[in-house]
């Protein structure tokens, strides 16, 4: 449970979890490069298996390192617990199969990155789970494709590539009384949307992009809320509130009454992890620490880059549309300003006029932008989703995501803005 001793982003980013080695007085948090833990005798072992006192007992579920690490992406989310794990792709799987069993649904923004469309899509109806994408434009969409064994709404705070902002409030207003939470991947706004101050349940984020921010390690973190009441709603929430026979028939929201509000995140970590096993490595919670160190200023930054960039290509002849929040206009520009603040961060995408080929032509003669599969690393990076990252995806799809042809994505990073644009308009130039 975080301690919720600072309220400011900047100092819980430095402070939060963590004062001091206690053998060592070590300032920076140590990599704990261990397997496991010396019990202190059997009762120490059998109070830490059966969940009356919370301690490490084997790295694959809980780590010092990652612990200081999940403390911190929680406060800094205002939430009350996280969980840590090996990539983004694990946290939203584990997300929704911390609640959703075979012959279960859950309903899904059709505007996701798409790695996690395609995991919803398939192994999960490989698994029996059934996702029911909507376009998440219209939130009364998410009620109309509800029924009783809907387990859970799921969208993106900033969907990767279209970015227009997620109804958040909106969709979250809809499920919560009839118990159905809403999770969110705010993997492309830490900070600058705090998805719980309006209604989400649940956050998850790739710490691969911003939080890590220097594109060095691959992990995950799912946050709660702590502010859903699951035992309110024992029909449509089963996997929490009846006995679990994975867990010596333990009943997930009686068993954390001495604990606090984290039953959701405590049966993630105590069966998803520990069954599953896609634990994060220490080494890379080290990482992802030192990334939140300077996440606040980054984002910052990104965001004025990001901006410029927008409103640049807004006005060059070559581009025929830009996607961005902060030029957006109408229902979009709405939602942007509700739910993002201190700006709108550092991706976007646009049209390039000539279609695929221009695109390609577009990538292929940028000098100082990457062409990488990435997002949200301190330098700028471009990609051509419908040949990569989408590549999956039907044409139906990729409409339904708001994907077209000569759509380019970029990532706009920390170097001197100056720089940026001259990179991308010597390249439009040679796009035509
Ligand atoms: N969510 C979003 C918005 C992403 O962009 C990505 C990856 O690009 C993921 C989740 C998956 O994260 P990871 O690559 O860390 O598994």
């Amino acid at each position: 449970m975080t301690d919720k001793k600072y309220t400011n982003p900047a100092t819980i980013a430095l402070h939060a979890g963590w004062r001091k080695d206690e053998t060592t007085n070590s300032v920076t948090v140590p990599i704990h490069m261990t397997s496991s833990y010396q019990f202190d005798d059997t009762d120490h072992a059998a109070n830490l298996f059966a969940l009356s006192e919370l301690g490490n007992i084997y790295s694959r579920i809980m780590n010092p390192t990652n612990a200081v690490f999940e403390e911190r992406i929680a406060e800094l989310e205002g939430g009350v617990a996280a969980l840590g794990l090996a990539s983004g792709q694990a946290s939203s799987a584990y997300a929704i199969q911390n609640l959703c069993s075979h012959g279960d649904n859950f309903v899904a923004s059709s505007h996701l990155y798409g790695g996690t469309y395609n995991q919803f899509k398939n192994p999960f109806s490989d698994m029996g789970i059934e996702v029911r994408f909507v376009d998440p434009s219209d939130p009364q969409n998410f009620l109309d494709a509800t029924d009783d064994k809907t387990r859970a709404y799921y969208g993106e705070v900033l969907p990767n590539p279209s970015f227009q902002v997620f109804p958040l409030q909106e969709v979250a207003d809809l499920g919560r009384p009839l118990g159905i939470p809403l999770i969110v991947d705010n993997t492309a706004a830490p900070l600058i949307c705090r998805p719980f101050d309006h209604g989400a349940a649940i956050i998850i984020h790739s710490a691969t992009k911003y939080i890590g921010g220097h594109g060095t390690s691959i992990g995950g973190v799912i946050v709660d809320g702590g502010n859903f009441d699951w035992e309110a709603h024992p029909d449509r929430q089963p996997k929490l509130n009846q006995p679990d026979p994975n867990y010596n028939g333990v009943i997930w929201t009686e068993a954390v009454k001495a604990l606090g509000p984290i039953a959701y995140i405590l049966k993630a970590r105590t069966t998803l992890l520990r069954d599953m096993g896609a634990a994060m490595s220490p080494f890379n919670a080290f990482m992802f620490i030192q990334g939140m160190e300077t996440l606040h200023l980054r984002m910052k930054e990104h965001s004025a880059n990001g901006q410029k960039v927008a409103e640049h290509l807004s006005k060059h002849p070559m581009v025929e549309r830009v996607a961005y929040p902060g030029t957006s206009s109408g229902l979009p520009k709405e939602r942007a300003d509700k739910y993002l603040s201190n700006g709108c961060g550092g991706l976007l995408g646009f049209e390039i006029k000539g279609g695929h080929e221009a695109g390609k032509k577009f990538i292929n003669s940028l000098e100082m932008l990457y062409h990488v599969a990435n997002i949200g690393d301190s330098r700028s990076l471009a990609i051509h989703p419908a040949s990569t990252t989408h590549s999956q995806l039907n044409e139906e799809e990729l409409a339904s995501g708001g994907i077209s042809s000569g759509y380019i994505r970029l990532s706009i990073g920390l170097e001197h803005i100056d720089d940026i644009l001259a990179d991308i308009d010597q390249a439009l130039a040679k796009a035509e």
